[in-house]
């Protein structure tokens, strides 16, 4: 299967909790030969070796040069072909001390293990098939996951979401490849190319595709979350729905014009997208001729300008001042009618009325907020990508079937579809990391049985 992928299976180590005081450090080790390499320096070797896969055995690692304890320790063990790696492995949890953690690792180095390479713990898992390369890439995207959202989503690819959805459109390609390619080797019964590949079928599964390439939008903005700037004249109320946001006094709310002199910023959750809020400096045109006032000025200026979205708030209680909204993109902004409370008139049309006192309107813009972030992405329970590699490819096969349908309206030859419908295929392949050409061939041949 993946034979053609130098694979060694020499005994690797390392600490996979984070360097540092904790009560328990988990340090891991992965190879032929692990259970034994570690009973020789272990006290209760015998128990080690004779432990049944997913065993913990407590027990005292031990320098056998001098015979100096190093510390106390429970192994579990994995025998060949079982836990995370399919490998013989231990996992040995000490006291979670840094002085320690060094010991054991230097104890494990004198006994022949070698520093694992970043990630060489999952790639052997892969290798050894016990995960496709989308689980493979969820387990790194699942432990830097920066939002619950974005963890579910990547736990959710760890349960193999993206590989049944890239396996589906695998299959059909398959089949169709399979047909073109049967058709290709007897050519003296000539069908239409349009009767072998339904062009209604490949645009379908290139719009699948494409559904699924969308969602790495989803996936980025839950992981790596979107910047929110609050804009609007001086005292429009920034300040005060900034706190509302933050729920804590970070921002200095004032009745003096021109107290938010810098953009403050915190991270903040709405609706499950991380994102981190920037409360700019407010833009009274008439100069002050404060300086700081103005550097305050230009600074959030460039805050809004690479904001994801700006929150454009007007007062509600003083109305749109003249030409105020003139040079707002409004494709960036949502316009907010602030201080709902106390505000004269009803919101004009495209404003969203909010009372930062009252904090009435509020669970509307956010709502309004994660919509327009989201844009035209899909729902949550869609499978969703948060990996450029798999968006790049799944371009690259979406590219390969649309050149397959010109190549169907333009009547081209059967061979040349066959080159497309393979890259396409290829490309899928890449995503999961399991296709080969020979695999490809071996698949189409067992589904339609020649025999002749
Ligand atoms: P900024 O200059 O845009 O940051 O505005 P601030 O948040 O500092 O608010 C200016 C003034 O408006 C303060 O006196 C706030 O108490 C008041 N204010 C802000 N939001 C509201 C609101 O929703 N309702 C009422 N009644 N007053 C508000």
């Amino acid at each position: 299967m993946n034979s053609s992928r130098a694979y060694h299976d020499d005994p690797i180590t390392a600490l996979a909790t984070p360097w540092g005081e904790s009560a328990v450090a988990v340090i891991r080790t992965s190879g032929a030969g692990s259970v034994e390499l570690i009973a020789a320096c272990f006290s209760r070797s015998s128990a080690l070796r004779k432990a049944a896969s997913h065993a913990m055995v407590h027990g005292m690692l031990i320098d056998p040069d001098d015979g100096r304890e190093i510390d106390e320790v429970l192994c579990a063990v994995f025998l060949d072909g079982r836990g995370y790696t399919g490998e013989e492995s231990v996992e040995i949890h000490a006291h979670g001390s840094l002085p320690g953690i060094q010991l054991i690792l230097e104890l494990l180095r004198k006994a022949g293990f070698r520093d694992a390479q970043p990630g060489e713990f999952t790639q052997r898992a892969f290798l050894n098939g016990r995960m496709d390369l989308t689980q493979a890439e969820a387990v790194a995207e699942i432990v830097s996951s920066k939002s619950r959202a974005a963890h579910t989503m990547a736990l959710h690819r760890l349960g193999g979401g993206i590989r049944e959805r890239i396996n589906a459109a695998k299959e059909e390609l398959k089949i169709l490849l399979g047909a073109v390619e049967i058709q290709l080797d007897y050519p003296e019964d000539e069908v239409p190319a349009t009767e072998l590949i339904d062009p209604v079928r490949i645009s379908a599964l290139g719009e699948d595709l494409h559904r699924l390439t969308e969602s790495f939008t989803v996936g980025r903005l839950y992981n790596e979350g979107a910047r929110i700037a609050l804009s609007g004249r001086t005292n429009a109320g920034k300040s005060s729905l900034f706190n509302l946001f933050v729920r804590e006094d970070r921002s200095i709310v004032s009745e003096v014009h021109g107290t938010t002199r810098d953009f403050v910023h915190e991270k903040v959750t709405i609706q499950g997208i991380p994102v981190t809020l920037y409360d700019t400096a407010g833009l009274r045109e008439a100069a002050s001729g404060d300086a700081v006032e103005e550097e305050g000025i230009r600074r959030s200026g460039l805050v809004t300008g690479e904001a994801d979205l700006v929150l454009y708030l007007v007062d509600g209680s003083q109305g749109i001042a003249r030409e105020e909204l003139n040079g707002l993109d409004r494709e960036q902004t949502l316009l907010v009618w602030s201080k709902a409370d106390i505000s004269a008139a009803a919101p004009p049309e495209g404003f969203l009325a909010v009372s930062s006192s009252s904090g009435e309107g509020f669970p509307e813009l956010e709502k309004a907020i994660r919509d327009r972030l989201l844009g035209r992405a899909p729902g949550d329970d869609a499978a969703v990508i948060d990996s450029v590699r798999q968006r790049d490819l799944l371009i690259r096969a979406q590219q390969a079937l649309g050149e397959v349908e010109t190549g169907l309206a333009a009547d081209m030859p059967l061979d040349a579809l066959a080159v497309d419908l393979r890259d396409a295929l290829d490309s899928l392949g890449e995503i999961t990391g399991e296709v080969t050409t020979t695999e490809v061939l071996n698949d189409m041949f067992s589904r339609f049985c020649v025999g002749k």
